[in-house]
């Protein structure tokens, strides 16, 4: 989708700091990390959110990628062991910024309980 950031990265107009992407998703570094480890875990489809995706043909295959990727980046970066955490924020209030889909994955550090 024109204008869209990780369309972009996705397409590889703009560059990011990749960890592997495959045909249908793309992890890459977060530019303003939140942990020791937090990368992004975005499909290369544009879908805006969780409520689309949803409502997408292709959700249910995506949602596996999601996670087949998040278990994937985590091997690769060493937190599988010690455990991580996947966020996925949507809309206003869950404080969703960019308009495609994506997880977060932080991990690195021992996360407290906090809000969730
Ligand atoms: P969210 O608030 O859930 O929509 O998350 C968007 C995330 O994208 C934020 O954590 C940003 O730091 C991150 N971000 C924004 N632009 C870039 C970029 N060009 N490369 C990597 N991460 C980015
Ligand atoms: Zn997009």
């Amino acid at each position: 989708m024109a204008d869209c950031i990780f369309c972009k990265i996705a397409q590889g107009e703009i560059p990011a700091n990749i960890v592997f992407e495959n045909e249908q998703v793309i992890v890459f570094h977060d530019i303003k990390p939140a942990a020791p480890v937090h990368v992004l875990i975005v499909p290369k489809k544009h879908i805006s959110d969780a409520m689309a995706l949803d409502q997408d043909a292709d959700g249910p295959a995506i949602a596996w990628v999601l996670f087949q990727a998040a278990a994937e980046a985590a091997r690769l970066l060493g937190v599988d062991k010690k455990g991580f955490r996947l966020i996925n924020n949507c809309g206003k209030d869950g404080g969703q910024t960019i308009d495609h889909i994506h997880m977060h994955l932080i991990g690195g550090i021992t996360l407290g309980e906090g809000l969730i």
